[in-house]
């Protein structure tokens, strides 16, 4: 955030991603380091918006900036140059089950803090449809 202005909305929207993501790293739901509020797509001009940020531990941010093909195949991360936005474009999230074990699962973000499930078709489409390649 160093030499970087942050808006009203944008510190809003970090602290309903924090709230939604439980302050835990939603990639491997462990300690793996400082959580950090990252931007699912790139960070550009207006998309510092709660359905594109996740909560990451360091590490896992860090494996998701060394491996961008790798993390948008597997859903950590949101295509730079689509017609989707990242409230269209499905994210990777850990889900508790009934049993209290966990399973990965497909969402929507929305920009108010929450989420939708949506099911592997969905996701695999609006993906392709978001120019995944
Ligand atoms: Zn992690």
């Amino acid at each position: 955030m160093t030499g970087r202005k942050v808006t009203a909305e944008e510190r809003a929207a970090y602290d309903l991603v924090t709230k939604r993501d439980d302050n835990r790293c939603v990639k491997c739901r462990r300690w793996c380091g400082r959580i950090e509020r990252d931007h699912r797509q790139n960070r550009m001009p207006g998309n510092t918006v709660a359905s594109n940020l996740q909560c990451l531990g360091e590490a896992c941010h860090e494996w998701k900036t060394q491996h961008p093909t790798e993390a948008l195949e597997q859903g950590w991360a949101v295509l730079r140059h689509t017609t989707l936005s990242p409230a269209e474009w499905p994210a990777r999230r850990w889900l508790r089950t009934f049993w209290g074990t966990y399973r990965l699962a497909w969402v929507l973000y929305d920009d108010e803090g929450g989420w939708v499930e949506i099911d592997d078709v969905e996701a695999a489409f609006r993906r392709r449809k978001g120019g995944l390649p």
